[in-house]
Order: structure tokens, then C-alpha cells, then sequence
């Protein structure tokens, strides 16, 4: 073990990544991250390392949100640390806990509902008409909402929402 990590979910977190602790701190993957590259103030190195994994409660970092899941840095990392991985599960204990940003979980209630990441509108219909393409009908919506239903996330999604409006945040 390299790396010492302290926070309440650091054995919810080994459990389905062991080789986080083997980072030495190399920055290899700062070197390939896109986001890092193309973005402003994000590197992988420094979120997973610094900020996510020396704070206390990791999950609350919002800079986990950048990162694409490009997988590059995993390609690369001479210690087999599979950054995105850990990420995602930092993600999933921040969406268990109400800590996704607003419109992330705006998203996932879209894709839930219409089968979109984006709303659908008259605009797009008509530009659709326009290059002479079919109308827009997502398919799948139903086998979406049964997935939703079987495994908690819809009711995950209500729950975060009431309590957003009862925290008065929008
Ligand atoms: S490349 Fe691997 S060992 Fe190096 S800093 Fe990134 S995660 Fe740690
Ligand atoms: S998986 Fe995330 S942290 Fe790793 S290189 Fe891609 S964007 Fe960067």
C-alpha cells in the first residue's frame, strides 16, 4: 500500500477497487487526460490523488463530474489504477446521497422519462422534417422505466428531487 486513504467510505470504495492504493503520484495520467488538456482546472491526478482521496468525504468533489470516462489515464497508469472506475464509484455513493449536481440528475430523470438526454422540441422536429428524417420516437421507454422501477432508481430520483425542494435549493 502506497497510498493511505481516510474517509468513511474507503472500505466501500476498496471493495470494488483494490489497486487505488498502489498510486504513487506519478501524474502519467495528467499527461493523456483530455479533460485535462481541453479543460480548465481539472486533472486526474490531482482530483483522484489530492483532492478525492486525502478529503473526507471524497464523493462531495464535484470535479468528479468531469471526468468523460475515456478510460486513457487506465491505459496508461503504470500501477493498473483504474481512475474512471473509482471515480464512478465515487459518483454512485454521491448519487445514493444526494451530493449529483442538479443537472445531472436532471438527466437521468430525462433519459428515465423520454428516452432522451435532451428535450425534445418543435425546433427539432421541424429541422428534423426539414432534412426530410423520420419523426423523433425514441424507442426502449418502457423497458427504461422497468429497469428504472426494478432497481430503485426511479423512486432514487423522486427522492433526491423532494429533497431539493425541501432544502429550498430551487
Ligand atoms: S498514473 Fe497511476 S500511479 Fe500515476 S498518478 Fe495517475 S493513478 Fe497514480
Ligand atoms: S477517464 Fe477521466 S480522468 Fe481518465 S483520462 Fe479519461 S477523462 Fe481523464
Amino acid at each position: 500500500m502506497l497510498l493511505s486513504i481516510e474517509f468513511q467510505a474507503r472500505d466501500q470504495l476498496l471493495e470494488r477497487s483494490k489497486a487505488i492504493e498502489r498510486c504513487f503520484r506519478c501524474g502519467t495520467c495528467a499527461l493523456v487526460c483530455p479533460v485535462t488538456r481541453y479543460g480548465e482546472g481539472y486533472n486526474p491526478r490531482d482530483t483522484f490523488v489530492y483532492d478525492v482521496l486525502s478529503s473526507g468525504e471524497p464523493a462531495t468533489n464535484q470535479n468528479l463530474w468531469s471526468c468523460a470516462l475515456c478510460y486513457k489515464c487506465y491505459e496508461v497508469c503504470p500501477q493498473d489504477v483504474n481512475i474512471p472506475k473509482v471515480f464512478e464509484s465515487l459518483k454512485e455513493i454521491a448519487f445514493e446521497n444526494g451530493w449529483a449536481p442538479a443537472n445531472v440528475v436532471a438527466l437521468v430523470e430525462s433519459v428515465i422519462r423520454t428516452g432522451t438526454s435532451f428535450p425534445i422540441t418543435d425546433a427539432c422536429r421541424r429541422m428534423r422534417a426539414e432534412l426530410n428524417l423520420s419523426p423523433f420516437a425514441p424507442k426502449g421507454i418502457g423497458d427504461l422505466r422497468e429497469i428504472a422501477k426494478n432497481t430503485g432508481l426511479e423512486g432514487e430520483i423522486d427522492r433526491l428531487k423532494v429533497r431539493k425542494v425541501g432544502d429550498g435549493e430551487q
